[in-house]
């Protein structure tokens, strides 16, 4: 399959039927799997054969979604999730232990920057944050022999900030450290970090893979590409895992994928249900055409409101003048996607003011479905914050974040236009 195109993986890649089976995946409705003979479970959970046993583990039609999504990063292996969120700490708990330290982004989604900066430290694994424009010399001063990993998002939400690959790849490089991306908002329609150097992939399917608002879910893919074996900064990946027999990770093909499946998907649960990929299949069927429609959509909108006399400032990497252009001309050539930010001259009453104006666009906690919604942080998810907390989170009171749908662009620039007249 690797030889298509991704508009061809969506429809195509994951779930192959044999002869008289159903086309798309059945929705595999089953805690629970037989077997004849005693020999062959004992196998199974020797990792010895492949197989499904319990759905805590692993499923069929969570399996087709995995398949389509690793062919699609260009990866070795999938893990369905339960949410984005616990992609995110599965990822984490599969590299890390208390003493252990990673090094982010600032710039990322606030449930995430949450789990980093508040809910690890319990745990003793402690972050190292820093700004996506920071020269490689300040972040390499970051790292240290317990570090496992850079985090960043490739387009980073709601600072909508476009990661330099190159830089961060280069770094992980010279010091044999993991480098692990979120790649929701981007999507592999229109990035493949595992091209730009990078060795995990991670999702919230809840965002433009289903598309429709449907389905929560979470999906981590593996590159194949980090070397563990012999590297001095993975123990916990050479030395042979009790639990498992003495099996040593770093042998094996898969290192990172089998690891985070045999050990915290077991001990988690956090297995993305088979309702759930089901309906994230179905909806990834269309993710290539509607990444070319957000995108199309969001360049024309951009635009509008760029030249608008009501609009102080606007974040969208495809307008020229913006400060993340080129790095976004680079790694995004197809389109950036449909989110932007922007700033209504005036205060948080004059963005309520807007926002409850809007007629078509609704206001809602969610992003990057085929509807266009907004939402205005200041006074929602980041209420509890003063002024000066929200300067310095970089969140200004008149900022509105806009994920723009795949409506017809000529009505989203209407209903903007109708609203910012009432301000
Ligand atoms: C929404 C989101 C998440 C969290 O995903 P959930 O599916 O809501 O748990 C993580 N990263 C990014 C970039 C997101 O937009």
């Amino acid at each position: 399959m690797e030889e298509f195109k991704t508009d061809t993986l969506c429809v195509q890649a994951g779930y192959r039927p044999k002869n008289g089976e159903s086309r798309i995946p059945q929705i595999c409705q089953s805690t629970t799997f037989f077997y004849g003979d005693t020999q062959n479970m004992a196998d199974l959970f020797d990792l010895k054969a492949e197989g499904f046993f319990y759905s805590r583990l692993a499923n069929p039609t969570v399996e087709a979604l995995e398949k389509k999504i690793s062919a699609l990063e260009g990866g070795v292996y999938g893990l369905g999730c339960a949410s984005g969120m616990s992609a995110v700490l599965l990822t984490v708990m599969t590299l890390c232990e208390a003493g252990d330290n990673v090094v982010c982004a600032s710039e990322i989604y606030g449930g995430t920057y949450n789990l980093f900066a508040v809910t690890l430290p319990k745990f003793g694994i402690e972050c190292r944050f820093f700004d996506v424009d920071d020269s490689d010399k300040k972040i390499r001063s970051l790292i240290d022999d317990r570090t496992k990993f850079i985090f960043a998002e490739t387009v980073a939400n709601p600072a909508i900030a476009v990661l330099d690959f190159d830089k961060i790849s280069a770094i992980c490089k010279q010091f044999g450290l993991l480098f692990a991306v979120d790649n929701t908002l981007a999507t592999p329609a229109l990035c493949r970090p595992f091209e730009f150097g990078v060795n995990i992939v991670i999702h919230s399917t809840t965002k433009y893979m289903d598309g429709h608002a449907a389905a929560l879910g979470g999906m981590i893919v593996d590159g194949g590409n980090f070397n563990f074996k012999g590297n001095k900064r993975y123990p916990s990946f050479n030395m042979p895992d009790e639990s498992y027999h003495g099996l040593v990770y770093a042998d094996l093909p898969v290192a990172f994928g089998t690891k985070c499946r045999a050990q915290m998907m077991r001990d988690t649960g956090a297995i993305m249900s088979p309702q759930n990929a089901f309906l994230t299949y179905l909806g990834s069927d269309t993710l290539a055409l509607r990444m070319e429609r957000h995108s199309r959509n969001a360049e024309k909108v951009a635009q509008y409101l760029s030249n608008h006399a009501k609009i102080e400032w606007i974040k969208y990497s495809a307008l020229e003048n913006d400060k993340y252009h080129n790095i976004a001309k680079k790694y995004l050539p197809n389109g950036t996607g449909g989110m932007m930010s922007f700033g209504i001259k005036g205060t948080a009453k004059d963005c309520a003011r807007f926002m409850e104006a809007l007629k078509l666009i609704t206001q809602e906690t969610h992003v990057a479905d085929v509807r266009s919604c907004v939402l205005h942080p200041a006074s929602t998810t980041h209420r509890q914050l003063s002024e000066k907390q929200l300067q310095e989170a970089g969140i200004p009171a008149n900022l509105v974040r806009l994920s723009v749908g795949i409506e017809n662009a000529e009505d989203i620039i209407a209903d903007l236009a109708q609203a910012l007249e009432k301000v």
